[in-house]
């Protein structure tokens, strides 16, 4: 929950900042349209389309700030009953969408008694989505990229997930404090992925933890809590 809502005043924080460039930009996109209204410049028509849809995409901008704050702000989740392998199914057509391209091998290895899972179905899709991007990005530029996703129900009546690839491993420099939002090792990273994934993970009752694979490559594993088969029957 701390986590939670230090993700969620970082977004408040960042909506409210954002806000004001984004006022100043749609304020002098105004102007600037209706000193195009008196021009009689022929490309002023055009001109003032373009100015107006960028007004709009400015106004936009706001919009997606303050769903992500809103998004990060709704503390409590819908869980349902869950089949992790449909879940995992899923998360994969559309982690592998582009994926095609850089030629990765997937490979799955599900284990039928980790099958039930009480989840927030959305928000564990978007753990394995993170996970298995961030494994196909590992991979890339290496010659051998097999991504693994395995499920084991373990004695201990959680179902360990583990996304595994073949990819750089970890650096250094990021491997003690993965978890911690803004790591990157990525021109273009954000370095939120896995905070969100552990905040998801932990909110739901398990872990989640890298680990290095001797082989080359690095395996992701999260913990969820499996839902017997009778304690559904006997809810019904
Ligand atoms: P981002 O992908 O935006 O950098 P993440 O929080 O998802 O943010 O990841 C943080 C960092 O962890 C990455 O920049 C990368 O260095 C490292 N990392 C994550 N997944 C892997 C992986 N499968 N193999 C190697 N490094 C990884």
């Amino acid at each position: 929950m701390a986590r939670f809502t230090a993700l969620g005043e970082m977004a408040s924080t960042l909506a409210h900042e954002i806000n004001q460039p984004l006022t100043a930009i749609t304020n002098y996109l105004k102007g600037s349209r209706r000193l195009l209204e008196k021009s009689t410049e022929e490309n002023a028509p055009m001109l003032r389309e373009a100015v107006e849809k960028a007004a709009e995409q400015a106004l936009r901008a706001g919009d997606v700030i303050r769903h992500l704050r809103d998004f990060v702000a709704r503390g409590e989740s819908e869980r349902q009953v869950e089949r992790l392998p449909t879940l995992i199914e899923e998360a994969s057509s559309l982690a592998l969408v582009g994926a095609r391209e850089v030629d990765v091998r997937v490979s799955y290895k599900l284990d039928p008694a980790a099958e039930l899972v009480l989840t927030d179905r959305i928000q564990i899709q978007q753990v394995l989505l993170n996970l298995m991007r961030n494994a196909i990005e590992a991979m890339q530029g290496v010659p051998r990229r097999e991504l693994q996703v395995m499920t084991v129900a373990r004695d201990d009546g959680m179902a360990e997930v583990s996304v595994i690839d073949t990819g750089t491993g970890l650096a250094p420099e990021v491997s003690a404090q993965l978890f911690q939002p803004f790591v990157t090792t990525k021109k273009q990273g954000m370095g939120v992925g896995l905070s969100i994934c552990r905040t998801i993970v932990e909110s739901h009752g398990g872990h989640i933890w890298a680990e290095a694979i001797p082989t080359g490559g690095t395996a992701f594993r999260f913990t969820l809590r499996i839902v017997e088969k009778e304690e559904v029957a006997n809810d019904r």
